[in-house]
């Protein structure tokens, strides 16, 4: 009790849409930093351009089961609400956390009539089968509910800022703003699912990173790029013993194949441990 106490002095903690409403009511410069917990310094960048951009900060924590296509995966995803507030609080850069039931989001109980478009049906969308549309529905939600001025995403999950972005866009005042993908010291995006990694995962994880940063940069001398991903994808799954899903070259303005470097990133999702993992260089 003492410590939440604490911690309210600080930063106000909303756990109802009611305490959500009042509090912002006054507030019309509000930068959002969706989340789902597992709080990361990729998280605290988001948070700290929010800070740079926006007068007023919230953060959410909200675990979303309907984006989650696989049981397992949310059964084992990292929760620890408790610590995640130490770190938000130690950061002083927040000033709301909404920690909303899944009542508070889906109270109506309306199924969501979202649909991804056929052209949209790639990369995680193809593997991961109702994913986005519950990213979508929840992030319709929760900018509905806090209505704000900018909402502050990262550039790890491409596709998901590229899809919420044109969703968003035609529907509400809030501007997204893309943030840089932050790594440790061996190259990995920092992500609340390494905590499910060991060791010696993390160092292949690492070795991953670095292969396909030189991947990357070998791309523009290469004649035929769809031959040339194709093989480097059997090599690392041999090397690495690991299990891709994608390894695609794709232009960042309409997510289409690109044949060339300029403007394109390199997509992926593997399997490492049973652990799917994405990133894009
Ligand atoms: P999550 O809690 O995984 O849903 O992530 C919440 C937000 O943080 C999303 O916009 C992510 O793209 C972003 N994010 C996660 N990891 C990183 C990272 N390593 N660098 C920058 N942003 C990140």
């Amino acid at each position: 009790m003492f410590y939440l106490l604490n911690i309210l002095i600080q930063m106000k903690i909303l756990l109802n849409n009611s305490s959500l409403i009042e509090s912002l009511r006054q507030f019309n410069d509000l930068g959002f930093v969706p989340t789902m917990g597992g709080i990361h310094k990729g998280h605290l960048s988001l948070i700290n351009e929010s800070n740079k951009l926006c007068k007023k900060t919230i953060v959410s924590i909200f675990l979303n089961p309907k984006q989650f296509n696989n049981k397992k995966d949310l059964k084992s995803y990292p929760r620890n609400i408790k610590k995640d507030l130490q770190i938000l609080e130690k950061s002083k850069k927040v000033d709301f956390v909404y920690l909303p039931k899944f009542k508070d989001i889906y109270k109506d109980n309306k199924k969501s009539n979202i649909n991804l478009k056929k052209k949209d049906m790639i990369l995680c969308a193809k593997f991961r089968k109702g994913h986005f549309e519950g990213v979508l529905d929840v992030m319709n939600r929760l900018t509905k509910i806090i209505n704000p001025n900018k909402i502050f995403m990262g550039e790890k999950d491409f596709q998901q800022f590229y899809l919420v972005r044109n969703f968003l866009k035609k529907k509400y005042k809030a501007k997204i703003v893309p943030c840089k993908t932050i790594r440790d010291k061996k190259m990995i995006a920092l992500s609340s699912r390494n905590l499910l990694l060991n060791k010696n995962h993390l160092v292949l994880a690492g070795k991953i990173c670095r292969r396909l940063i030189i991947i990357k940069n070998n791309i523009s001398k290469k004649k035929n790029i769809f031959d040339f991903l194709s093989q480097q994808k059997k090599q690392l799954e041999i090397k690495f013993k690991i299990k891709i899903e994608y390894l695609e070259l794709r232009n960042i303005k309409s997510l289409k194949f690109s044949k060339k470097n300029k403007n394109a990133r390199l997509f992926i999702a593997y399997y490492l441990n049973k652990i799917r993992l994405i990133d894009n260089f």
